[in-house]
């Protein structure tokens, strides 16, 4: 199959042979007929599987070949993002497709300032790629109409589904034309997310190209346990050990990133951090001097987790597992993209048992356990499978005391090794519902 095939225009050729792409990937296969047949959709495709372009390449040849011009101040297709760094990258690589058509494509997101993007507006764009707030906020100064957008693309769309953004959505929703086509893409989508979905869409076409959440099969995945405290240490002396080349790091808090970007760079390890509290200017440069091998550690909260396209990244370090077993998924799934091969490894503690039997269970594989010598913890991470069962050893009985005679000696209740001792259910993290226009606003990772 080629892309010719597919039905796409003379221009996105040019373009597609410019890139080296020669053979769609699956989704593109079955999303660009789809689209270009003006049906809704909910794709599901591994990360790092070409899904940009699978909505990207039809929904440009649709604005190239029909409806009208594009008015001032209005956006004919819109692309919906939840971080201004996947907006970047999004709109570069539909100016890339686009590269031999005659249209106009802009990206808009918050942390920088409001006025060039009013004023770029206010001859149209044809394409849109957008976070929410933002474009919201320019809705509102009366920067943008939508009356003639036709198509809407919510990428990443579990996350722009939930409760983080329902709010913005809702409003978004709101001020957009009821006839319109709407695409999902996403590399997981919960049964919640999905029920949602499917009430928001015209007789969608479901399309599915591998197993459901599963992380790309590319990425060799592992887990070292350690206690809390000693991960920095844990996580240098497997820096030095591996020879660490290049290395995308994710923590929990923003906190957590500064800490071990400080403790990084007082070992004098070239690292930097990006989080929602710093100015977009910064992150935007952290990530390209990262994607540029100008940094070698970049440590990061969920803010990097979804979509970023880093060429051969060959390693992704869970410092702290995500409360949300989907993200893991999206965290890992920065390396191993397009093709080639990566690893990821995850440092867990004993409070994480829980996100780990979630983490397995989501993607229906026990993690294996490659525990360094000299930081086996004190604190146990109990056994865990792909069932979700965290499986707790029972304490040895304790020695009878030296003294003997009187005392009542207790044998506990010994399981052998091999045995399984009663599953404890798991806790699994679980992504609410969002209820449109209410609901509080989820702290920005
Ligand atoms: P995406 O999943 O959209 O972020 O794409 C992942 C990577 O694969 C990006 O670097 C794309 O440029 C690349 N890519 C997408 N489609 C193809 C294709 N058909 N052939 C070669 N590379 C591709």
């Amino acid at each position: 199959m080629t892309f010719a095939t597919l039905g796409l225009i003379e221009p996105l050729l040019r373009s597609l042979e410019k890139l080296g792409y020669q053979t769609p990937t699956p989704v593109q296969a079955q999303a660009v007929p789809a689209v270009l047949a003006g049906r809704d959709l909910m794709a599901a495709a591994q990360t790092g599987t070409g899904k940009t372009a699978g909505f990207a390449l039809p929904l440009l040849q649709l604005l190239a070949m029909e409806g009208p011009k594009v008015t001032a101040n209005s956006v004919r297709a819109l692309i919906l993002v939840p971080t201004r760094e996947l907006a970047e990258q999004v709109h570069e690589a539909v100016r890339q497709y686009a590269e031999n058509l005659p249209l106009r494509t802009y990206a808009v997101y918050g942390g920088v300032s409001i006025n060039p993007q009013m004023m770029k507006l206010r001859s149209g764009v044809d394409l849109l790629v957008a976070t929410p707030g933002r474009l919201l906020d320019l809705f509102r100064q009366n920067a943008l109409k939508f009356n003639q957008l036709q198509t809407l693309v919510l990428d990443e769309a579990d996350r722009m589904l939930d409760l983080g953004f329902s709010e913005e959505l809702a409003n978004i929703y709101k001020a957009l034309p009821k006839k319109r086509q709407t695409l999902l893409f996403s590399a997981t989508f919960s049964d919640d997310i999905r029920l949602l979905a499917g009430q928001m869409l015209n007789d969608p076409l479901s399309i599915e190209v591998s197993p459901r959440n599963v992380a790309a099969n590319t990425v060799k995945q592992w887990i070292v346990t350690v206690d809390k405290k000693r991960k920095p240490e844990l996580f240098v002396h497997l820096m030095r050990k591996g020879k660490w080349k290049q290395v995308l790091v994710f923590a929990k808090t923003r906190n957590g990133v500064d800490a071990l970007v400080e403790k990084l760079q007082g070992l004098g390890i070239n690292a930097d951090g990006i989080h929602g509290d710093k100015p977009q200017a910064t992150r935007q440069r952290a990530l390209d001097r990262f994607k540029a091998s100008e940094v070698q550690i970049l440590v990061a909260t969920d803010v990097a987790a979804r979509g970023l396209d880093i060429e051969d990244l060959p390693l992704v370090v869970n410092f702290d597992l995500p409360i949300v077993a989907e993200d893991y998924i999206h965290r890992i799934g920065r390396t191993g993209r397009a093709g080639s091969t990566g690893e990821a490894i995850s440092l867990v503690c004993a409070d994480e048992v829980n996100l780990l039997s979630a983490i397995e269970m989501l993607t229906r594989q026990t993690l294996k356990r490659q525990n360094e010598p000299d930081f086996e913890p004190e604190h146990r991470v109990p056994d865990t499978d792909a069932s979700g069962q965290v499986i707790k050893k029972p304490k040895k009985p304790k020695k009878p005391k030296a003294s003997g005679g009187g005392g009542k000696r207790n044998l506990g209740k010994w399981v052998d090794s091999g045995e399984v001792a009663p599953a404890e259910p798991s806790i699994k993290p679980v992504r609410k519902v969002p209820v449109f226009n209410t609901g509080p606003r989820k702290r920005k990772p």
